[in-house]
């Protein structure tokens, strides 16, 4: 498909061929499980531990404290259900996350919930910002864990995650963080900001699908979910995919390496998309905080076509353009309003018109201008929604 522009990076990211091509040698050249003790296997072992090594440089982290997993979602389950693993501990305990986080922290937090652990869900202001005010009235005398997303996967919006961090070491709790959207994009100093557990996922920065990884603090200790042969000092038993690994590995030190210019140019295209969509669309807005964002990251409405977004998606698709309504994994939710939205305060007609444009590496001027010549007309092409003044009344 060589004339599509594909702006949803926030869903998936194409491999970068240095990537790929990692991931072929190790696949080609190293079949050994990485705990036999004959050559293959100790060949294995060393790419999968020098892979390791380029994933805890992103966060400026000791390999050791890496954990690999399966995913993304896998990694947000290890740092809920590690600390509040149902039937592992005595005393319950109390969690607090946020209502905008992804499903797989939501879902677990529910699970964990009806499993008797008590869970608060903090609000989030109409930019998507939780309040550090909130988070400090939280806390109770047993709240051992705070999970708040760093950067949110539909309307981009960065956490101030330092300053919660911090809190939550005042209150003797651990601090999670899931920066599936931001890892490799927006800095985060483990020696820096006293984060506990990050969670990061390569298919969100230009590496392989089914690769994830959690951030463990030295000294932090979790229940596994995974039993078996021990690997993953235990937590994560499995022989390990390690061409995946390798190009979880590759994929992570390409981004550190210019992580800073990429996001000055990220900024440049998202903010001309902005700008050129103002002017040919007034009724277009922007959604989500203005500045504190993802360099790539804009989600945006259409003030009176809001029940409309599907058609748009499917009609820029057909104009060649690759964009979402709202997050990939609610796209079988499609009609429904978005819950991040509706805790933002949007109402319900409001809520389930989005489109999510999202930026990476490959994206060009070019491609951002002609996606300005394409969007306008398509948005003045759909009916504007005749229940939408009438909703608002009611
Ligand atoms: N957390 C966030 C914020 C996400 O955006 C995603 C994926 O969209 C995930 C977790 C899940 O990651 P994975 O797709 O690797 O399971």
């Amino acid at each position: 498909m060589p004339d599509r522009i594909y702006f949803d990076h926030s869903a998936t990211t194409p491999l970068d061929p240095r990537v790929a091509f990692a991931m072929n040698l190790a696949n080609v050249e190293t079949f050994g499980n990485p705990s036999s003790l004959h050559s293959e296997g100790r060949q294995a072992r060393e790419l999968l531990e020098r892979a390791r090594g380029q994933v805890a440089a992103l966060l400026g982290a000791a390999p050791a404290e890496i954990v690999l997993t399966a995913s993304g979602t896998e990694a947000d389950n290890l740092a809920l259900l590690g600390v509040f693993r149902p039937g592992a501990d005595k005393t319950s305990g109390h969690l607090i996350t946020s209502a905008t986080e992804h499903p797989a922290i939501i879902e677990t937090s529910r699970f964990l919930e009806q499993n008797g652990i008590q869970v608060t869900y903090l609000p989030v202001d109409e930019h998507g910002l939780v309040d550090p005010d909130e988070l400090e009235k939280a806390f109770r005398p047993n709240t051992r864990l705070v999970s708040i997303m760093a950067a949110n996967n539909v309307v981009g919006t960065l956490q101030p995650v330092a300053e919660l961090a911090r809190i939550t070491k005042e209150h003797g709790a651990l601090f999670h963080t899931d920066a599936v959207q931001s890892a490799g994009k927006v800095a985060l100093d483990v020696t820096q900001v006293p984060v506990d557990m990050v969670s990061m996922s390569a298919h969100k920065l230009h590496g392989p699908k089914g690769i994830g990884a959690l951030y463990v603090r030295n000294g932090v200790r979790l229940h596994p979910l995974v039993f078996g042969g021990g690997q993953e000092h235990g937590l994560r038993s499995a022989t390990e995919n390690v061409a995946g690994i390798v190009g979880f590995g590759t994929a992570a030190q390409l981004a550190a390496a210019d992580m800073t210019d990429e996001a000055v140019r990220l900024v440049q295209l998202r903010d001309r998309i902005l700008a050129g969509l103002q002017e040919a669309l007034p009724q277009a807005y922007l959604i989500g905080h203005p500045s504190k964002r993802l360099p790539g990251h804009l989600c945006l409405g259409f003030a009176g076509q809001e029940g409309e977004s599907i058609r748009l998606l499917l009609s820029l698709d057909e104009a060649g353009v690759a964009i979402s309504s709202g997050s990939a994994c609610s796209a079988h939710k499609a009609s429904e309003p978005s819950y991040v939205l509706l805790a933002m305060g949007f109402d319900p007609i409001r809520a389930r018109g989005t489109l999510r444009v999202t930026l990476g590496r490959f994206n060009t001027t070019v491609e951002v201008d002609r996606f300005l010549q394409i969007l306008p007309p398509a948005v003045n092409a759909l009916r504007p929604v005749a229940s939408y003044a009438g909703f608002v009344q009611r």
